[in-house]
């Protein structure tokens, strides 16, 4: 059987996608690796403390989803050796359920409920650019084990500026730490101006800051793979997320055939899988695997898309 190879993709698509030479199709299970793969990081993860009725406790009352004890059993059950854990958003009630109370800190939460669990929850930071304390607030978070920043302009309400900000985002290239932003078209809790986080000013961010790996979360949608494509094209420190996007029942359902196009053009070296836990299932991975694998993403594409391609850029980061 052949195996096509997608890590020769090249952004001006010549040799994109060479077909490599004949190798069993290993079967899609996350235990099932490769000589040089086997790192799993379950990516993109949402925790915060419990909300009213959302994920209320079933019959066994054991942890909450959401919560990071859910998380870190959760994520093992799957396959997963660790997880990218962000902390919960900052903001009023009713802006979205991954969030605490404005005053009251999201990410010192996420490390005391964390702490038990080591290496195997890797610590996002949920921040807001534009509030004054958040760059002396990294570089406190960073010293304290924080692995990276999720930013979510529509939730936090604020717009992508490499400018106005740029004592935050020079902060966060010192300290080498990814960033991870929301890229989707989000309506929901209100609306919020696509202008204050369309990609094209991840772009601007990325040209000023080239030092910082940015992740781009959802590849944009539908509505904006290209334009993500156009920065990751650009940027040799830029990455896509999939996160939702693999199936028609998510808000960000990115096409097949939009895909294939983003694979052939720059292959699986920059490209990594999230999960949008706590919204995702052991169900949403079988069937996620099962897109990739009818995409050609297998064996060693695979790999990096699951751990290899996220530990790279952080390790990259600390070096
Ligand atoms: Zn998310």
């Amino acid at each position: 059987m052949q195996r096509r190879d997608f890590l020769a993709g090249s952004t001006l698509g010549l040799a994109a996608g060479t077909l490599a030479a004949a190798e069993v199709a290993r079967p899609q299970n996350l235990r099932a690796q490769g000589p040089a793969g086997g790192r799993r990081v379950m990516f993109h993860c949402h925790t915060f403390p419990a909300q009213g009725t959302s994920f209320a406790a079933g019959s066994d009352a054991g942890p909450l989803p959401g919560s990071p004890e859910h998380l870190a059993a959760f994520s093992r059950e799957l396959g997963f050796d660790r997880a990218v854990a962000l902390s919960p958003f900052e903001v009023p009630l009713g802006r979205c359920t991954s969030r605490v109370d404005e005053g009251t800190d999201g990410a010192a939460w996420l490390s005391e409920r964390a702490e038990a669990f080591g290496e195997r929850l890797i610590r996002f930071a949920s921040l807001d650019p534009t509030r004054p304390e958040s760059a002396s607030r990294l570089e406190k978070l960073a010293g304290r084990g924080f692995a990276g920043v999720k930013f979510h302009p529509v939730i936090c309400r604020f717009s992508l500026d490499a400018d106005r900000d740029e004592h935050f985002y020079g902060t966060l290239e010192r300290l080498g730490l990814p960033l991870l932003i929301h890229t989707g078209v989000f309506s929901g809790y209100g609306q919020w101006p696509l202008e204050s986080y369309h990609p094209l000013l991840i772009d601007r961010i990325a040209g000023k800051y080239p030092k910082i790996p940015i992740i781009m979360a959802h590849c944009g949608g539908a509505a904006f793979c290209r334009d993500v494509l156009a920065v990751v094209q650009s940027h040799d420190r830029a990455y896509f997320d999939l996160t939702h996007t693999l199936d028609p029942k998510y808000a960000w359902y990115i096409p097949r055939a939009d895909y294939e196009f983003i694979f052939e053009r720059v292959g699986t070296g920059r490209v990594l899988y999230g999960v949008d836990y706590p919204w995702y299932s052991r169900e949403d991975c079988e069937r996620d695997l099962k897109t990739l694998d009818s995409l050609g993403i297998r064996g060693r594409d695979l790999d990096r898309l699951l751990g290899e391609n996220f530990l790279g850029l952080t390790e990259a980061s600390s070096g």
